[in-house]
């Protein structure tokens, strides 16, 4: 069975690129903001997470957080944008697997999702 990721961005153009990247090799589900990610969490399993830092409401950080309280073990990458190096090493101190730069190479993105998945 392929594994599902889940992407969370509030740019849904990098949803949609990074869905095309994935989607040979993965079941891809796809969220908007902190909130539709952890509801669909709730309904569906997923084996990894890529997660944005910046977006509006709840951010990378604190949805991190809530994603931790739902399933400690399920591993998460997050997506950021250069300059944001001080949230980086944040999440990583807080359990972050890996992360990513902004905007990633299509073979950069699949080489770390599969590394990571290696590793489990
Ligand atoms: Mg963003």
């Amino acid at each position: 069975m392929k594994k599902r990721i889940l992407v969370v961005d509030d740019d849904s153009m990098n949803l949609a690129r990074t869905k095309i990247i994935l989607g040979k090799e993965y079941d891809v589900l796809l969220a908007e903001s902190g909130l539709e990610a952890l509801a669909k969490l709730k309904m569906e399993k997923a084996d990894m997470v890529l997660l944005d830092i910046d977006m509006p409401e709840m951010n990378g950080i604190e949805t991190f957080n809530r994603i931790k309280a739902l399933d400690a073990s399920l591993p998460v990458i997050f997506l950021t944008a250069s300059g944001l190096e001080e949230d980086v090493v944040c999440a990583i101190k807080m359990g972050a697997v890996d992360y990513l730069k902004k905007p990633y190479r299509p073979q950069e993105l699949l080489k770390r999702v599969a590394q990571e998945f290696e590793k489990r």
